[in-house]
């Protein structure tokens, strides 16, 4: 192990840099010659896994939100089979709204909580998605007839001000320039689901329910089910 003097820059400017180096220089010399790093191969290879395990779940969650709004007219027809059913019900669906605003950035449609080294997360369900969908915050007419869902929305905590999307499950078409809602309107009823979701987890003593299921096995067997009626 070789330690390499940068020479593009004074000395005095090196060890000035106490935020960079926060070590002192005597400790950094030895520390190098017996090849130890501040940050080792090993937590590399770790932070860079991390990372691309993240980016193939948002690939993942944008496939989800794609193909839930593809068969949003199949999962309005099933809505009471959904929501009495917690195995549907509990399906994650927080990648299905999105919003964000001034001085309040992305909303969160996921909670995580830490505990001793273990990680809680709390998302929106799809229970709490369809119950959301059927208030009047969250619809909107169509043209067509059929009511469509607000699928994003941005806005000011501030003014109040705010501008949405809709997804029509019927005509697939999208609605854009919703504005008049309240941003708080939004916010408070995402908030308030999250809390229920929350409280519901820690009410169970946070054990599992045994009920997993995926987006895409509920949506398989919704289908299969209007297959079998025909
Ligand atoms: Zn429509």
């Amino acid at each position: 192990m070789a330690i390499i003097f940068d020479d593009s820059k004074s000395m005095d400017a090196y060890l000035r840099k106490s935020d960079a180096h926060p070590e002192s220089f005597l400790s950094l010399c030895r520390r190098q010659s017996s090849g130890l790093q501040l940050v080792s191969d090993d937590m590399e290879q770790d932070r860079k896994e991390q990372e691309e395990m993240a980016k193939l779940r948002e690939k993942s969650f944008e496939r989800k939100c794609k193909l839930l709004y593809d068969n949003l007219e199949l999962v309005m027809r099933h809505r009471e089979e959904i929501l009495a059913n917690p195995r549907y019900a509990n399906i994650d669906a927080h990648y299905a709204i999105k919003g964000g605003g001034c001085y309040v950035g992305p909303i969160s449609t996921s909670m995580r909580y830490d505990f001793a080294g273990s990680s809680l997360i709390i998302n929106l369900s799809m229970g709490s998605l369809l119950e959301l969908w059927n208030t009047d915050q969250f619809k909107v007419e169509c043209g067509c007839g059929v009511t469509a869902v607000i699928r994003s929305f941005s806005g000011s905590p501030l003014s109040g001000v705010s501008v949405a999307s809709a997804y029509c499950p019927h005509c697939k078409k999208a609605i854009h320039g919703i504005r008049n809602r309240s941003f708080g309107g939004y916010m408070g009823l995402l908030r308030t689901k999250l809390d229920e979701i929350t409280e519901k987890a820690v009410n169970s003593g946070l054990r599992g329910d045994g009920l997993a299921c995926s987006l895409e096995t509920m949506i398989n067997e919704l289908k299969l089910k209007e297959f079998a009626e025909v």
